[in-house]
């Protein structure tokens, strides 16, 4: 809307039709709304630094030519007073330009603190009801339970939680969160499919009168561009994937948030994960991804109680905010984040 009309401000026709006499305060109206555009397309396009230089040069002069050749200046001193206009202009679009660089990050409602840490849980294994959730609660900690209905043998209650289970979890206040129906890759499916799956958990959480999830994890750790169109289709806010590393929100596209996973018992997986936590800071935040603590359907993601029990208390004596993926949006504004981040499959996967 405000592109059209200051295209129209801009426009040949209209300065023609104002006749050479109004034409100063036309080229002044126009310079002005190039400004606007210029700053609305460079909230849009942050990292587009370059094209929106361009852009004020380009359109400045356009209307500076346009302006001269129309006749409205017939006079060397009247050439000046409009050359003043112009470079008047010029100066204040960029200065207002490089203030919405640096003022206005829009990607951010407000700064990320130093340790904020999100703890996720996969898979919804039984440990997650019977041991992690009481134990968050009694740290004071949130989190986000992406949960499936892991083939072939969910039934199994010794291996999984139900969604009696699941539902507890939302009424302690913790996320319940979406990881697929069938913990099907997002590779392996089409966007059709994704829907499918995405749409069966949203079900099932609106019959136990849980709310719609907003948050994503993918299975495997497994990432696709047509995940990302079927994410927003969907209004989700978040989505996480691997990638041992932290999250920045200023270069992270908001579907491809990396984590580190807390997997293993040695002490090289103990040091691993304490190192990982020394990374939220300077704007970033770590993502956690954690499966059964212990994880009795798949020994190899598991992590050992005690270990999970050492990490906790250290969140805890060394005063860290522990939340939920979904209360990222605190600091994050999504939408300006899925349009100015470029999406980046590379480094998603997690290690071990
Ligand atoms: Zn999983």
């Amino acid at each position: 809307m405000l592109r059209t009309l200051t295209k129209r401000f801009l426009s040949v026709n209209y300065l023609n039709k104002k006749g050479p006499r109004e034409a100063p305060g036309a080229a002044t109206a126009g310079l002005f709304a190039n400004w606007c555009v210029a700053a609305v397309y460079k909230l849009n396009h942050r990292t587009e630094q370059d094209r929106l230089s361009y852009k004020i040069t380009n359109v400045c002069s356009g209307v500076k030519r346009h302006f001269a050749r129309s006749g409205a200046a017939t006079s060397l001193s009247e050439m000046n007073k409009l050359n003043r206009y112009f470079y008047l202009l010029l100066i204040t679009a960029t200065m207002a330009s490089l203030w919405s660089c640096s003022a206005s990050n829009q990607v951010l409602r407000k700064p990320v603190p130093d340790k904020l840490v999100v703890l996720t849980f996969d898979d919804a294994s039984a440990s997650h009801a019977s041991y992690v959730a009481p134990l968050l609660k009694k740290h004071g900690f949130g989190g986000t339970f992406f949960v499936c209905e892991f083939p072939p043998d969910f039934e199994d209650k010794t291996k999984y939680m139900s969604w009696e289970q699941i539902q507890q979890l939302h009424q302690m206040g913790f996320e319940i969160a979406n990881h697929t129906r069938s913990h099907t890759h997002v590779t392996k499916m089409n966007k059709e499919r994704q829907a499918e799956e995405l749409q069966y958990i949203e079900a099932k959480c609106a019959e136990l009168g849980i709310p719609k999830p907003a948050t994503f994890a993918y299975p495997g750790y497994s990432t696709h561009p047509s995940a990302l169109e079927t994410l927003q289709e969907r209004g989700y806010l978040f989505a996480r994937a691997g990638g041992s590393r932290p999250y920045n929100p200023e270069t992270d596209h908001p579907y491809l948030i990396p984590s580190y996973s807390t997997t293993g018992s040695t002490p090289t997986d103990r040091q691993r994960v304490l190192s990982a936590l020394q990374e939220a800071k300077g704007g970033k935040v770590v993502v956690l991804t954690i499966h059964g603590v212990p994880d009795v359907a798949h020994d190899w993601v598991t992590t050992p109680p005690e270990l999970f029990e050492e990490y906790l208390q250290y969140l805890k004596d060394n005063n860290y905010k522990v939340v939920a993926l979904r209360d990222l949006k605190r600091y994050i504004n999504v939408e300006p984040a899925r349009g100015q981040v470029v999406p980046d499959y590379k480094h998603l996967k997690n290690t071990p």
